[in-house]
């Protein structure tokens, strides 16, 4: 419906003495009346247009004026602000499918200004017009399940009622899916990936079972290699349990801040001396780098030995035989970020094979690996750097990855100090 404001009535007037002018010259030069004639013909036509435009502008105001009422009548200013604001998207229509109000959620869905607009002109999936018409026709509540496509996948839950007297307002509220449809896909996911790990070393276990209970029974040689290959299969198994309680455990304390006052320096240590006969076998040198009087982090001293290990054993994994890991503790002022300002910066860096810029951001994925069969070779569960982050996020910390295939990798976390010092010569970094 178009509205009527003082662009509106100035073109219709100068719509009306056009076409008055119009007349007038046809009458002078091509129907050859005289002068007078000409002008009275041209205001008489003038006169007409303009009434007519009035006409039409009168019953535009009227219609217009009923639709304010109706929507006045709809609600007080209070319920209007209360379902403008709801977070759940609401959409109403009158008796023939036009849209009477919708509220900012639902606009940012099917876009603005289309107040008046026939529900079908802007909604495109066929089983919600059918439910909306469905319950228009017979008021019967309904609710469908329907998605989007574009520009992001959607999924939403939509609830159709009629409310007042006949022939009443269809409305229409939305409740959005899409998180709790992701979170059960990837709990979906998560179950027959870890199923998946499990099966593949309990296969080789039972596999050797048969095997030493059948021909090889006698083979003392081939029993000694089976029983050893087994002993490693076991203890994949042992590891994958383990760290998918770890990753269980911490997930369920990830909202509860950690209590304790830690020392990074002796927790870099410990995590290295337990992993130093690795090291030593692929002959690794781990070196230990801390500024002095580093103050301590908020934390929880076994969670952070395990987030040091997973990052050092990592290191060791995929640095370079007779290559060097580096670990450095210094401090560093947050610039914005959550928790507190001043943080430790703790990274671990390697000359090993390093990583393509393209797997960067999958690396904290459960059981994401670069390379499958390397991970596998070396003992990996897949789950290492997934624990890291979730360490990292309770302590309210940050994991930074830096990495470039063939010139190594650096991982850093930042935890923030829970008693901050002077700071006047901490490096700034931007937090997240
Ligand atoms: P995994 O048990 O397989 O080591 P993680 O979650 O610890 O699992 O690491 C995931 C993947 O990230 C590894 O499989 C590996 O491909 C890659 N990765 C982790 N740390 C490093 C590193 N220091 N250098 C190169 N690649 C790494």
């Amino acid at each position: 419906m178009e509205r009527i404001g003082f662009f509106g009535t100035l073109r219709r007037a100068l719509v009306a003495a056009a076409t008055g002018l119009a007349v007038a010259a046809l009458s002078l030069f091509v129907f050859q009346l005289g002068a007078i004639w000409a002008a009275a013909a041209g205001i008489v036509v003038t006169a007409l247009v303009s009434l007519v435009s009035l006409r039409r502008d009168a019953q535009t105001s009227a219609v217009l004026a009923v639709e304010r009422d109706q929507t006045a009548m709809l609600f007080s200013p209070l319920a209007r602000d209360l379902f403008e604001n709801l977070p759940d998207p609401l959409m109403l229509l009158d008796a023939s499918d036009r849209v009477l109000f919708v509220n900012d959620a639902m606009r940012s869905i099917v876009g603005a200004n289309v107040e008046r607009k026939h529900v079908s002109s802007f909604v495109r999936t066929p089983s919600l017009l059918t439910a909306l018409s469905r319950t228009a026709r017979t008021g019967e509540p309904g609710s469908i399940e329907f998605s989007f496509h574009v520009p992001v996948e959607r999924t939403y839950l939509a609830y159709t009622r009629r409310i007042g007297a006949d022939p009443g307002v269809t409305a229409l509220l939305l409740h959005d899916l899409t998180s709790q449809i992701r979170s059960e896909q990837m709990r979906v996911d998560f179950v027959a990936n870890a199923s998946h790990e499990l099966r593949t070393p309990l296969a080789a276990v039972t596999g050797f079972i048969e095997t030493l209970k059948g021909h090889a029974r006698d083979d003392t040689k081939a029993r000694e290699k089976f029983l050893d290959i087994m002993a490693v299969e076991a203890g994949r198994m042992r590891r994958l349990i383990d760290d998918l309680l770890s990753l269980s455990r911490i997930e369920l304390n990830e909202h509860v801040p950690p209590s304790g006052e830690v020392s990074l320096g002796s927790v870099a240590r410990d995590a290295v001396t337990a992993l130093q006969p690795l090291a030593r076998a692929d002959n690794i040198s781990v070196e230990i780098s801390a500024a002095p009087d580093l103050p301590p982090v908020a934390g929880e001293r076994d969670e952070l030995i395990q987030l040091f290990q997973n990052l050092v054993h990592n290191a060791i994994k995929y640095g370079r035989p007779g290559g060097h890991v580096w670990i450095n503790l210094a401090l560093a002022q947050a610039t914005g970020g959550r928790g507190a300002d001043c943080v430790i910066a703790a990274s671990v860096r390697d000359d090993g094979e390093g990583i393509p810029s393209e797997a960067i951001p999958r690396l904290t994925e459960r059981f994401y690996r670069v390379d499958v069969k390397r991970s596998r070779e070396k003992g990996g569960t897949g789950l290492g750097l997934a624990i890291v982050k979730h360490i990292a996020n309770r302590h309210q910390g940050r994991l930074q990855i830096e990495s470039r295939a063939g010139e190594g990798s650096t991982f850093t976390v930042f935890l923030p100090v829970s008693r901050a010092p002077f700071l006047a010569s901490a490096p700034t970094i931007a937090a997240k």
